[in-house]
Order: C-alpha cells, then sequence, then structure tokens
C-alpha cells in the first residue's frame, strides 16, 4: 500500500498511485499546464502583450499574417480542424463558439503568449508548457462550463491534458512564424527607441559632432 515517493527531485510526498510517477499536485500540475512545475500565467503580465497585438492590428489592418491567423481561429471553433475534432476539444470549442468569443480575440491571446514567451523565456521554458499556455489562451477565454456531481457539489469541465497538447502543438505549428516576425517588430521600435533615448543624453558641452562648415 506504501507508494514510493513522488519522482521530481527534492519532493518527498507519495506518488498518486502506483502506476503515476508524480504525488497528486505534481500530476495535476502536468496536466494542466504540460509540466510537474508548470504555473498559469498571471494575466497582469500577459495584458500588455495583449495590447501589444491589438496595436499591430491597428497598425496593420490588412497584413496577411494576421487575416490568415483569423481564419485558423475561425476554422477551428467550426471544428473544421482535422487533427482536432475529439468529443472533449468539441465541447469546449461549441462553449466558446456561443459565448460570443471571436477569432480576433483568440488570435490576440494567442499571440500575447507567444511574445511574451519570447520576452521571458524562464516562464515557458520548453515547448511542451509553451503549448499548453497557448491552448489554455483559448480554451480559458470564457469561463469553463459547470456540471453539478451526485453529491451535489459544482465542478468545473476542465479541458483534457490530450486537448490542451494537441491545440497547442497545432497553435504552435501555424502560428509561430507570425508571431515571430511580430516579436521581431516590437523589438525594433524598442531599439528605435532606446537609440533616440540615448541621443537625448547627448551634452552639448564638449560636443565635437562635424561643424556645419562649407568648404
Ligand atoms: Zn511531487
Amino acid at each position: 500500500m506504501h507508494h514510493q515517493p513522488c519522482c521530481l527531485y527534492g519532493c518527498t510526498r507519495r506518488r498518486a498511485s502506483r502506476r503515476i510517477r508524480y504525488c497528486a499536485g505534481h500530476m495535476a500540475a502536468l496536466n494542466r499546464y504540460g509540466h510537474p512545475l508548470g504555473k498559469p500565467l498571471r494575466s497582469t503580465e500577459v495584458a500588455p502583450y495583449r495590447r501589444q497585438v491589438a496595436s499591430l492590428y491597428a497598425r496593420f489592418p490588412s497584413h496577411p499574417g494576421l487575416l490568415a491567423g483569423e481564419t485558423i481561429l475561425s476554422d477551428l471553433l467550426r471544428l473544421a480542424q482535422s487533427d482536432l475534432r475529439d468529443r472533449d476539444f468539441a465541447d469546449h470549442a461549441l462553449r466558446l463558439s456561443v459565448s460570443g468569443v471571436t477569432p480576433r480575440e483568440l488570435l490576440e491571446r494567442v499571440g500575447a503568449v507567444f511574445l511574451l514567451a519570447r520576452d521571458d523565456p524562464r516562464q515557458l521554458p520548453d515547448d511542451a508548457r509553451l503549448d499548453f499556455a497557448l491552448a489554455r489562451a483559448v480554451l480559458y477565454a470564457r469561463p469553463l462550463r459547470r456540471l453539478q456531481t451526485r453529491k451535489g457539489y459544482s465542478v468545473s469541465v476542465r479541458p483534457t491534458a490530450t486537448t490542451c497538447r494537441k491545440l497547442g502543438q497545432f497553435l504552435r505549428s501555424r502560428l509561430a512564424m507570425l508571431f515571430h516576425l511580430a516579436g521581431e517588430y516590437f523589438d525594433q521600435q524598442r531599439q528605435r527607441r532606446e537609440e533616440q533615448a540615448a541621443a537625448m543624453r547627448t551634452p552639448f558641452v564638449n560636443y565635437k559632432g562635424t561643424a556645419a562648415t562649407t568648404s
């Protein structure tokens, strides 16, 4: 009856069951965030990146990549993606469609996760955690459905780990290039602002630039 300890280094809790390598807490994190040490992203940290993606729409309203991205997410909600048609994903896609979520909002949410991962790789240090965060940006865009158990408890109907993994892999493979280029665009803008700020700090005293002479 005594299970071995959780196989995560430093964790002394017992394994959740004989067939599971982790304790209950680390197993839950693995299923929700793609890694036993995974954590949810903070909405306050994601928000500025979402505003960045929204600003791309304002600046480049007819950019073909943004339009194609919206189509990809629209197809996803309509279950027109052959590799994502299982029952669990279909339930969540229907819940999101009925809630009135738009493909553009989802693209903003997904784009924000890509840009955050690019700026701060320690938050999502591997593809598995990035995939789950991308999937969660879509699946948790609206509240989960709640279900009454036989004992009278109300529980959230969470997406399965398989749904998160498959959806995340799909989003990463289809949208990574778009947001890689968006990240480069924002890097370049940041660099320009820094160069301008540095230029403002150039003293006039002893400044030895080229004199305006005509010879
Ligand atoms: Zn553990």
